[in-house]
C-alpha cells in the first residue's frame, strides 16, 4: 500500500520532499524532520487439533467470504505474541498458548499488512465460535478446506496438508 504525508504531524506546516537514505522522503524544513512509514505488522495464527486446522472465514474485504487462519495487526506497543493470542481469542473465542515462530513473510499479495509473523500454537480453553471481523470459525481436515485467501494462510494451509509443516 504506497502512503502519502502532505502535512508535519508536529508542526502542521505543509512537507516537501528530501532525498534520504537513498530515497525520496517526505520532510518538514521547519522541524526538519523526515517522515519515515513504518511497516504494518499482522500475526497469524496456525493451531492444529485431532489433525484439523483452525480456520476462520473472513466477514470484511478484502477476502470476504474467504477462509483464513486467525490473524489481526500488532498494536504499535504490543508484543507479537501477545498480539497473536489476542486476535485469536477476538476472532475465534479460544485461549492460546504460543508454541513456535513458523515463519515471516513479506507482503505479497492484497492482505493489508506489509510483513506477517506466523506462529503456531495450543488451545488451552474456550470452544471455537466466531468472533470480530469474522463471520465463522471452525476446523478442517486436510481433505475438507474450504477456499482459502492470503499468502501466508495460504501456504502455512498447503504445507500442512502435504505434512511438512513442522508445528
Ligand atoms: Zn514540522
Amino acid at each position: 500500500m504506497s502512503r502519502i504525508a502532505r502535512y508535519c504531524a508536529l508542526c502542521g506546516r505543509p512537507l516537501s520532499e528530501r532525498i534520504l537514505g537513498g530515497r525520496e522522503r517526505p520532510y518538514c524544513a521547519a522541524c526538519k524532520q523526515p517522515v519515515y512509514f513504518d511497516p504494518k505488522v499482522a500475526v497469524v495464527v496456525f493451531i492444529e487439533q485431532d489433525d484439523k486446522v483452525l480456520l476462520i472465514q473472513r466477514a470484511v474485504d478484502p477476502g470476504q467470504g474467504f477462509w483464513a487462519l486467525p490473524a489481526g495487526f500488532v498494536d504499535h506497543d504490543e508484543a507479537p505474541e501477545a498480539a497473536a493470542v489476542r486476535e485469536t481469542l477476538e476472532e475465534t473465542g479460544l485461549v492460546v498458548r504460543i508454541d513456535k515462530l513458523l515463519a515471516v513473510y513479506p507482503k505479497r499479495d492484497d492482505g493489508l499488512a506489509d510483513i506477517v509473523i506466523a506462529y503456531s500454537a495450543t488451545v488451552i480453553s474456550g470452544e471455537a465460535k466466531a468472533g470480530d471481523d469474522a463471520a465463522d470459525a471452525g476446523w478442517f481436515t486436510r481433505e475438507d478446506l474450504p477456499p482459502l485467501v492470503f499468502y501466508p494462510s495460504i501456504t502455512l494451509t498447503n504445507k500442512w496438508r502435504a505434512g511438512a509443516l513442522v508445528l
